[in-house]
């Protein structure tokens, strides 16, 4: 397997762009080695630069749940690209699309569009400190929420790998203003709203954790957040940036019946184009402009090529079955890794949610992000390593999630197991 062209690449990105890569999540940092450059995907499969075939369980961190270049998706958004791709002006699309998330997810009857996760946190945060008229965020150890300053503060996945706590640049006021909780432990959150009566906005957090590798709630915690947040006036903000449409059509809120003030959402609601959406009840969301006094705006927001893409990723997702047919893909692959990790004598434990799930190389279970930081990641590098060498395409992190598609197919899977004994052995 030759990977002279990607290599060469590298080379020239590495002049041209910081580190090569556009998203540091992109760099092999934490597995050693340089990253594959791609240039064509479809369904479960992706082509690197020197035309090797692997299985992708990037999936474009998420947002391919339907697998790559699915024909409605392409259709629709080839069909929307015909008719001009931006107007700044509203649209129809941008209409349908709306009716589309408020019907699907809980928490919101009113949703505005915007371009990126990132985008998405932001402005909930903003919307937050709006309603609220307090200025503290409490986030939790490992939990990812896009680049936005207030978030960069142990934000798990990419920064983890980087042994960043807070990012350079980030205004000490920001980072002062951000309290750290421990994913799955309501009590640190108490003791933190306790000390800080009446100053918190909101509490952010992903409600099914990906950003540590994935972790779900534990019994109680979303509803010790929900009980604790109404006690002392801030607002709960869900991230379903990756748990929205993939656990379920309603997100995770719709799975553990726990109902946020605010959701964000992001990769999937955009089916493969950059689009981001933050919404709530139609009351918070009358803060918002034009209607109220929290300004936010975006001249590609609701851009009609991501809508169309959008509505027919969503219109797929809604036809019956499709979760029940993720949920049974993410089983059999994580049983099967689960199994032949026991074949092959290596403590592993597996963890999932519909569509998503993490291989941690470790025998105790992983429930926050110490546990997660606890296991043997050195290892994972060099199973990383040997799954690329027996081609499947996994995250190149161990605090990361592999993601499903309704693409993979049985055969994938059987393939994708055998790349695991191999890799294993070797
Ligand atoms: C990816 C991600 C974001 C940021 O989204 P971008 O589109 O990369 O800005 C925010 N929250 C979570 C949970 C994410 O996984």
């Amino acid at each position: 397997m030759s990977r002279a062209k990607s290599a060469q690449l590298f080379r020239d990105a590495k002049n041209l762009i910081p580190g090569g890569v556009n998203s540091p999540a992109r760099a092999w940092g934490s597995v050693g080695g340089d990253p594959i450059f791609f240039k064509r995907a479809s369904g479960s499969r992706i082509w690197d630069a020197d035309d090797n075939e692997l299985i992708d369980y990037v999936c474009s961190w998420g947002p391919m749940i339907l697998g790559h270049a699915h024909p409605a998706v392409i259709d629709a958004a080839v069909s929307a690209a015909r008719q001009g791709t931006s107007f700044g002006a509203p649209t129809e699309l941008e209409v349908e699309m709306a009716r589309r998330v408020t019907e699907a997810v809980p928490s919101i009857e009113v949703v505005r569009f915007v371009s990126s996760g990132t985008e998405a946190t932001m402005s909930a945060l903003r919307l937050a400190r709006a309603k609220t008229g307090r200025s503290k965020i409490l986030k939790f150890n490992g939990g990812y929420h896009g680049h936005e300053d207030a978030l960069l503060v142990e934000a798990g996945s990419g920064l983890a790998n980087q042994g960043i706590a807070s990012s350079a640049g980030v205004h000490p006021d920001y980072a002062a203003a951000t309290l750290v909780a421990d994913f799955n432990d309501v009590a640190s959150v108490r003791l933190l709203l306790e000390a800080n009566e009446g100053e918190v906005a909101a509490v952010i957090v992903e409600p099914i954790a990906g950003n540590m590798g994935v972790v779900t709630p534990a019994p109680g915690f979303l509803e010790g957040l929900r009980d604790l947040t109404t006690e002392h006036g801030a607002l709960l903000i869900f991230d379903e940036v990756i748990s929205g449409f993939r656990v379920a059509l309603g997100g995770a809120q719709s799975v553990y019946g726990v109902t946020p003030d605010i959701t964000c959402l992001g990769k999937i609601v955009g089916g493969g184009f950059p689009v981001g959406a933050y919404g709530a009840s139609a009351e918070i969301m009358s803060e918002v402009a034009p209607l109220g006094p929290m300004y936010q705006a975006g001249t590609l927001s609701g851009n009609p090529v991501a809508m169309a893409a959008g509505i027919a990723t969503l219109d797929e997702l809604s036809k019956p079955g499709t979760y029940e047919r993720i949920q049974a893909i993410t089983d059999r692959l994580a049983d099967g890794v689960l199994g032949v990790f026991a074949d092959a004598g290596v403590p592993a434990v597996v963890n999932r949610a519909c569509g998503l799930m993490t291989v941690f190389f470790t025998s105790n279970p992983v429930t926050d992000m110490d546990s997660a930081s606890a296991t043997d990641r050195e290892a994972f590098g060099a199973f990383f390593h040997g799954m690329i060498d027996n081609g499947v395409y996994l995250p190149p992190s161990q605090f990361e999630a592999w993601f499903v598609s309704t693409a993979h197919s049985d055969a994938d899977i059987a393939e994708t197991l055998d790349a695991v004994a191999r890799s294993l052995s070797s």
